[in-house]
């Protein structure tokens, strides 16, 4: 899979997309980067990209054309490419939209800097994505994320295939509390169940936990969540353990 990404500021990726889970999908093949600068694709003399907005008001608005050709430029290089501008007017990503762009060749990611991009641009954009309720000054760091998210789903880029398909969103749950060594830390012992070594009573207790948590934490989760009989057991368990 390749990921194309259109910035003004190409410097911030360059650690990122190397350290560890990202780093190590690039030297197995499993992914690659193709950081483009947009000013590379400005015609004038001092490159610019920007520009006052019409109409008045506060900040710079960035140019279409260096970014139309900055697109031709990598879809011509790489092919067709599911075109998503970082925005925070977009549709807030999610664990969905992360695997749904898994299954993608090529996914074209556009950063916004400034007061945002030229309107027209949308007229080449297949979606917008934010992610979340807040304004960053740039698309660089949404895109990190939206990049690590998508990268989890791509298979053998997690040490562990299945830990995908247990983490936290994937079904409307959250994920089971985690433990690690020591077994008993200042008087905190590990749930003695996560010792016995029966794994149908594991799996159980972490199916419990994370209805309960989910309970406790995200219950507008459980809106889309449908339970199957034993859930409904392990909910009404739960519930019935909530002090009155
Ligand atoms: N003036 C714009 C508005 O009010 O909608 C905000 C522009 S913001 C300072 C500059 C760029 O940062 C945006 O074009 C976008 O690419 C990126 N950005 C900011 N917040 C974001 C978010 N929550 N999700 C995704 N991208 C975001």
């Amino acid at each position: 899979m390749i990921f194309s990404v259109l910035t003004l500021f190409p410097g911030i990726f360059s650690s990122p997309l190397k350290e560890s889970l990202l780093g190590k999908a690039v030297e197995k093949g499993l992914v690659d980067f193709n950081i483009v600068n947009i000013r590379d694709f400005a015609d004038d003399q001092h490159r610019t990209c920007d520009d006052a907005p019409y109409g008045g008001g506060p900040g710079m608005v960035m140019k279409v054309e260096p970014i139309f050709k900055a697109m031709q430029h990598v879809t011509g290089a790489y092919g067709k490419a599911r075109v998503v501008l970082l925005s925070p007017q977009g549709r807030t990503f999610d664990q969905f939209t992360a695997g749904r762009f898994s299954r993608l060749s090529h996914v074209c990611l556009i950063c916004g800097r400034y007061e945002g991009i030229d309107e027209r641009v949308l007229e080449y954009v297949d979606e917008e994505i934010s992610v979340g309720d807040y304004v960053v000054s740039g698309g660089e760091f949404p895109a990190l994320v939206v990049i690590d998210a998508v990268a989890r789903f791509i298979p053998g880029v997690l040490g562990n295939d299945e830990s995908v398909n247990t983490e936290s969103f994937t079904e409307p749950l959250l994920e089971y509390p985690q433990y690690t060594r020591p077994e008993n830390f200042m008087g905190m012992a590990v749930p003695p169940v996560l010792l016995s070594g029966n794994h149908e009573e594991i799996r159980r207790w972490r199916r419990k936990e994370a209805i309960r948590r989910t309970v406790l934490k995200r219950p507008d989760l459980l809106n889309g969540f449908e339970p199957g009989e034993e859930d409904k057991r392990l909910m009404r368990e739960v519930m019935n353990e909530f002090p009155e």
